[in-house]
């Protein structure tokens, strides 16, 4: 049984003051016992001090360095030892925004996802396909191949998460079809068989990431083989990230 997982993106956004307050009101809603689990992934500027807080849930970086090494002459990295030191339990690794603006290449994933697994973080590798390749028919192909490429072989369904998160849903208020989500979540769980096994793939989560709101997210997480949902804007609103949980009680 996979127990869903509802994280938030806060990507490069907060401020000190609004992002303590905004941690504060997840861990405030998140102090009870609850039936998913809960990650928020704020800024790396405020990860220390947001996972020094009282708190229940998972608490994650955005990104580790792909450095070989936990310390050295990497000027502007911060190692997935010094994540882990800080108190964090995840790391996004892989995001879309990553692979287009710093030009992330899968096997750059793969060793981050690996580094994390390494330090003792539970990575969240996202992978997705643009629209162009949606356009040309080619969204599965991209996807599994992403998968292939970027999913270490020490990748569990203990130490390691997958978010589905095309492109072009990101941000921009569109979302696929539900056909389309249980196609692609279903293409991935079969590749993650091939590449890990499937006793596996049977029990590691992939979570469904772009464009996730309140009014849509009953409906995108009871698809086949979405097992929670990675939210960017949304999740920067208490009012709605928790609309989202609270869609899963
Ligand atoms: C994301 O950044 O991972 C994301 C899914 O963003 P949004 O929810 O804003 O589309």
């Amino acid at each position: 049984m996979r127990r869903k997982l509802i994280a938030g993106n806060w990507k490069m956004n907060c401020l000190k003051a609004d992002g303590l307050a905004l941690a504060k009101a997840v861990f405030d809603k998140t102090n009870g016992t609850l039936p998913f689990d809960v990650l928020i992934c704020p800024p790396m500027s405020l990860l220390g001090q947001v996972a020094a807080m009282p708190h229940q849930i998972g608490v994650g970086a955005q990104d580790v360095a792909v450095a070989p090494k936990a310390n050295g002459a990497f000027t502007g990295d911060v190692s997935a030892e010094m994540v882990k030191d800080l108190g964090a339990s995840h790391t996004i690794v892989g995001h879309s925004e990553r692979r287009a603006m710093h030009h992330e290449t899968d096997e750059i994933v793969r060793t981050k996802a690996e580094r994390a697994i390494g330090a003792g973080l539970i990575p969240v590798i996202c992978v997705g396909e643009t629209l162009a390749e949606r356009e040309a028919g080619q969204a599965i192909a991209v996807v599994t191949k992403q998968i292939r490429g970027s999913v270490p072989a020490s990748a569990t369904a203990e130490n390691c998460v997958i978010a589905y998160e095309p492109v072009w849903a990101i941000g921009t208020g569109k979302v696929p079809t539900t056909a389309d989500v249980a196609e692609i979540h279903g293409a991935v769980r079969a590749e993650l068989a091939k590449v890990l096994g499937s006793d596996i793939a049977d029990q590691m989560r992939i979570l469904y990431g772009g464009s996730v709101k309140p009014a849509n997210a009953k409906e995108l997480l009871s698809v086949s083989d979405v097992d929670g949902a990675l939210i960017g804007g949304a999740s920067l609103k208490i009012e709605d990230f928790w609309a989202i949980a609270e869609t899963q009680f």
